[in-house]
């Protein structure tokens, strides 16, 4: 038998570990190339990690692999490095992680291929030699014939039109020596605007700072008041980096990749960039992953994954709403894409530019321990600043549609002033509680621990997490009782509201129920760009990411809910959130206002809100998370478990836990748990968790890494499963 050798394979299962198989042939296997393995009954596809010319088990044992998919790796070593760096840090199975890598098109058997384009020439030029064609082979004629007036070569789409069956000729003809192909060098060069908005002081003398720190990694944190025109500082950047000719990656949230936002890249720079997001095909996305990874667009735009789009020469990566929750991947593999962002940054040394108005709690206190580079812009380009923000306490006001009487009263100033008026409710629905006046029965989901939100248009009450519908019962279907109330307002109901209200003026509402796709979402906020007065009504669908300078107030409703959530980072959103709606206006040339509703205008928080300052409120809870030892003082790890019952769940965890109790400094750590979830049943499964805390990361790292090779072999089924979740975004 020939000496064997052995490659390692990653595949996309929940498992810590890698799989071996045996290479008899000569042909190089190179790590990052994607393989047909058998696998179980059937076959699998896997990612080459190493190959090696010797195993742990017996040459006969392991089987070969079938087929080979990619002629080229797919994955470079930098992303194999990185993907290495992630299953480690988050402590996620490598499999799962180098597939995330992938575009969802080619995390299967489909093989890839370039979608570049070949292009025919002649090999000479000799018109004698085509002619003498004519008689024995009229077809080659024919395309030769063509190829003399095209000295540029034709594609096949082109050579498709001449001939239906143009394959099989031109075939023949390169045999014949008398055609040659090449690949179409499709790079778009970027089209640079020669009309630049002016920069304001701050901008310039910001970009002026940023310059001649580009030239290696650095985390630069743009911390500039919503309106300031962030934007602008991207673009320029990405003008600089593009002139070097070097590619960028520009990741926003979900909910910010706005068409206007494509629409500026399209004006700065033409068509020299890609798009990635959930709106589009696996296809699409692939399409973009390719088109970027070959160089023929400089510039990346898209959401979350798009970080791990691939090229020859990145030179920068952008992320905007660095503090928007979207980066946080909340299933499958567990990962920030900030931070994975910043250690790729590192790993290439390369800058990397965050920004927001409402900054996370950690990327300040990144900037406070001085590693990070932070950057102050204070002041609108426009003449407004942003707008201060007003409380109008309902401790005891009557409501109309969820409106207090005040609330209303300004909603009409600024509609009869020819303002838009921007409403925010994170509340879909119609009524969010649905209940008995007799007995106290509430309309609860039968698969979840959580309430039924009356839905009009639908006429049903559903479950907001698993999808669960019911018919509204006309009587209570406890004790009889021939009335059933609800309570609340939703964004429906509000809708209906407004529209009855100020039947004159166009309501627009934005939320997951009518908004299906970004199409919808466009044409649906094309209204306000013409100007004129409307009322725009909207979760957090709206809350950020757009720029309508037309908005002259923005209101937020019932913001009350998150000053008594149990999450320790309620606060934190719920400043932010304020912030970004009532930012939205006053971004033109006349002067925003904002108001919030609130039961509790005493609330430090709601005070804090008074004085204007986000950057003080967070300093403050900066303060406060510092005290009680949270993050970003303390590091959280959560081991999350979920069966059909919770004492299953609850068992799971204890068997965790006994073998972290055996690492040595376990005690060194804080531990809850376990205990059942916030939300203990979600869609028919019992949750519990396990949470680690310490404020001192070596010593969590340290159990973490003694504890998980026994915690790894614990079996994960569907029956009853586990995952963790480092840095998790809550207690
Ligand atoms: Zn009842
Ligand atoms: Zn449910």
């Amino acid at each position: 038998m020939p000496p064997s050798r052995f490659a390692s394979f990653a595949i996309a299962l929940p498992l810590y570990r890698v799989f071996e198989y045996r290479i008899d042939d000569s042909e190089p296997v190179v790590a990052g190339t994607r393989y047909r393995l058998p696998f179980g009954q059937g076959t699998r596809t896997g990612v080459v990690l190493g190959v090696s010319d010797s195993s742990d088990y017996a040459a006969e044992r392991i089987k070969p692999i079938e087929t080979r998919l990619d002629q080229r790796p797919l994955l470079g070593e930098h992303i194999l490095e990185l993907a290495n760096w992630m299953a480690e840090y988050y402590l996620q199975p490598l499999g799962e992680v180098i597939f995330q890598c992938l575009p969802g098109y080619l995390r299967g058997a489909r093989a890839h291929q370039s979608l570049r384009v070949k292009r025919w020439r002649l090999v000479g030029s000799d018109a004698d030699a085509i002619d003498r064609l004519q008689r024995r082979s009229p077809r080659q004629f024919e395309i030769g014939r063509a190829l003399l007036r095209q000295p540029d070569g034709m594609t096949a789409l082109q050579m498709k039109q001449i001939n239906p069956n143009w394959l099989a000729v031109v075939r023949t003809m390169e045999d014949k020596q008398l055609l040659r192909w090449e690949w179409i060098d499709a790079a778009v060069s970027p089209v640079i605007a020669s009309e630049m908005p002016r920069l304001s002081d701050e901008q310039d003398a910001i970009l002026g700072e940023m310059e001649p720190r580009l030239q290696h990694f650095a985390v630069h944190l743009l911390d500039g008041v919503t309106g300031s025109g962030k934007t602008e500082i991207y673009l320029r950047l990405i003008q600089s980096r593009l002139a070097d000719g070097l590619q960028v990656i520009y990741l926003v949230p979900e909910i910010g990749l706005t068409n206007q936002l494509i629409d500026r890249i399209r004006q700065r720079f033409g068509d020299c960039f890609a798009t990635s997001h959930s709106g589009l095909t696996d296809y699409q996305r692939y399409q973009a992953w390719d088109r970027f990874r070959r160089g023929e667009v400089s510039i990346m735009l898209g959401t979350r994954s798009t970080l791990f789009s691939q090229c020859e020469r990145l030179g920068m990566i952008v992320i905007d709403e660095e503090h928007d929750h979207s980066y946080r991947q909340q299933d499958g593999v567990r990962y920030h894409a900030r931070d994975v962002a910043i250690k790729r940054a590192q790993m290439l040394d390369i800058p990397i530019v965050l920004g927001s108005a409402t900054a996370s709690l950690e990327s300040i206190a990144n900037c406070e321990r001085d590693t990070w580079f932070r950057y102050r812009i204070d002041h609108r380009p426009t003449r407004y600043p942003p707008p201060p923000i007003q409380l109008i306490d309902v401790r005891n006001s009557r409501f109309e549609f969820g409106c207090a009487a005040p609330t209303l009263a300004r909603i009409e100033t600024h509609l009869a002033d020819a303002g838009q008026v921007l409403v925010y409710l994170n509340r879909r629905g119609f009524a969010p509680v649905v209940m008995c006046h007799e007995c106290g029965w509430q309309s609860q989901c039968q698969n979840c621990d959580a309430r039924l939100t009356l839905h009009h248009s639908l006429q049903t009450l559903l479950c907001h997490h698993c999808g669960f519908s019911q018919a509204i019962p006309e009587t209570c279907p406890d004790c009889g009782h021939d009335e059933v109330k609800h309570y609340g307002v939703g964004t429906e109901q509000l809708e209906q509201g407004m529209r009855s209200r100020f039947p004159d003026t166009p309501v627009l509402r934005v939320d997951r129920d009518v908004i299906s796709s970004r199409d919808a979402l466009k044409a649906r906020l094309q209204q306000l760009q013409g100007g004129e007065p409307c009322i725009l009504i909207g979760t957090q669908m709206i809350a950020k990411g757009h720029d309508y300078p037309a908005i002259t107030l923005s209101v937020v409703l019932d913001a009350d809910q998150a000053l008594f959530s149990a999450s320790y980072r309620a606060s934190e959103s719920l400043a932010q959130t304020l912030f970004q709606v009532c930012g939205r206006s006053g971004r033109g040339d006349r002067a925003g206002e904002a108001i919030v509703q609130t039961r509790f205008s005493d609330h430090p928080l709601m005070q804090a809100l008074l004085r204007q300052d986000y950057r003080e409120i967070a300093a403050d809870l900066l303060q406060e998370r510092r005290l009680l030892g949270f993050p970003p003082y303390a590091r959280v790890v959560i081991f999350r478990a979920d069966a059909l019952e919770l004492k299953q769940a609850m068992a799971k965890l204890e068997e965790i836990k006994a073998l972290l109790v055996k690492a040595r400094h376990f005690e060194r750590l804080a531990s809850i748990g376990p205990i059942p979830a916030l939300m203990t049943r979600r869609i028919g499964r019992y949750r519990a968790q396990l949470c680690l805390l310490s404020t001192d990361f070596q010593v969590l790292r340290s159990v973490l890494s003694q504890a998980m090779p026994a915690i790894q072999e614990i079996a994960s089924s569907p029956r009853v499963s586990w995952s963790v979740d480092v840095d998790a975004p809550d207690l």
